[in-house]
Formats: structure tokens, C-alpha cells, sequence
């Protein structure tokens, strides 16, 4: 892999500053990408944002979007940093889903899909589970009713819900 493939990845997952590609595997039986990245950035606290240290990492993967008919999957060793005020914590990802282990962008795409077809229809077409489906379902649509529930709270500048934010316990998700 060279390092136009290796951007390409970069851009195509929509990756933010300090991870990096470091490997691509094209299988032929079942179709499948399997992209493979790493932190090479700072090391802050996800939680206060200090100067932190690297405590360990933990080996996690996600389905993301198929590229034409292919699976995409992607896996990556995610650092857990110990900070001094806030103990060990897991580093977010920017492409992480916030309630499966399907990237944002998947659960995005599922739960715009499913205001107009039902569950079956959309776990075969994105080829997840149907509880998968109405996982995501239920939880994007509490979510929506909380920040129309409390407006000016909610809101704050992002509608994007983000992986993590909220939880500080993701190697259980
Ligand atoms: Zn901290």
C-alpha cells in the first residue's frame, strides 16, 4: 500500500488529525475491506483534555459503509491515556457509532433508512442485525425528543451526536 491509497483511507473515513492508516486488506471471499488504523497523536485526557500518558490500548473494530458491494470494517488499536485528575480513560474516535459498534456515519445512514422502510429491509440492505436497527432507532429518536425537549441545552453549536461524550464507560458498549 502505498501512501496515496494510504490518504485515500484517510479521507474516505473521514479521519481527524493524529490517526493514521497503516494498513489495507482487499479479501475476495466474502468481498470484504478490512482497514486498519492507528493514534500517532497527542495524548490528551478524552475527558478534561490534559497532557496524559499512554496507559495501554484496546484492540476494537466497526462496520462502516459498504464501498460499492464491498464490507467495510474497520479496526484500530485504540489508546487508553491515564490522566492525573480523571484515572484511565479511552481515547474517542472520531468515526466510532455512539450506540453499536457500526461506525457514526452507518448508524446515520440506518436510522434515515428506517423512516421509510422496515427494520428487515434495513439490516439486509446494510447487513446488520434487526435489533441492530432498532437499536439505533430507539436511541437516535430519544435522543432527537431529549434536544427538542430542552432547547438551547442540547443544541450547542452540534446536532452530530458524538461517541462518547456522554459515557465514559465505551469498552463495555
Ligand atoms: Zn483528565
Amino acid at each position: 500500500m502505498d501512501d496515496t491509497d494510504r490518504e485515500w483511507y484517510r479521507r474516505t473515513l473521514g479521519l481527524t488529525r493524529g490517526w493514521t492508516v497503516t494498513d489495507v486488506q482487499h479479501l475476495l471471499v466474502p468481498l470484504e475491506v478490512q482497514v486498519f488504523v492507528e493514534y500517532v497523536g497527542d495524548l490528551s485526557c478524552p475527558v478534561c483534555g490534559s497532557p496524559g500518558r499512554k496507559y495501554d490500548f484496546r484492540r476494537r473494530s466497526w462496520q462502516d459503509l459498504d464501498h460499492g458491494s464491498s464490507r467495510c470494517i474497520v479496526y484500530a488499536r485504540v489508546p487508553r491515556i491515564e490522566c492525573g485528575a480523571c484515572g484511565v480513560r479511552e481515547m474517542d474516535v472520531p468515526w466510532g457509532g455512539r450506540f453499536t459498534r457500526l461506525s457514526l456515519r452507518l448508524e446515520g445512514r440506518i436510522f434515515r433508512d428506517v423512516q421509510t422502510g422496515t427494520l428487515k429491509d434495513v439490516a439486509d440492505r446494510h447487513r446488520v442485525h434487526e435489533h441492530t436497527v432498532r437499536k439505533i432507532l430507539v436511541a437516535y429518536s430519544d435522543l432527537m425528543m431529549r434536544e427538542l425537549d430542552s432547547p438551547g441545552s442540547g443544541a450547542s453549536g452540534s446536532t452530530r451526536p458524538r461517541p462518547g461524550k456522554d459515557t465514559t464507560t465505551s469498552p463495555t458498549r
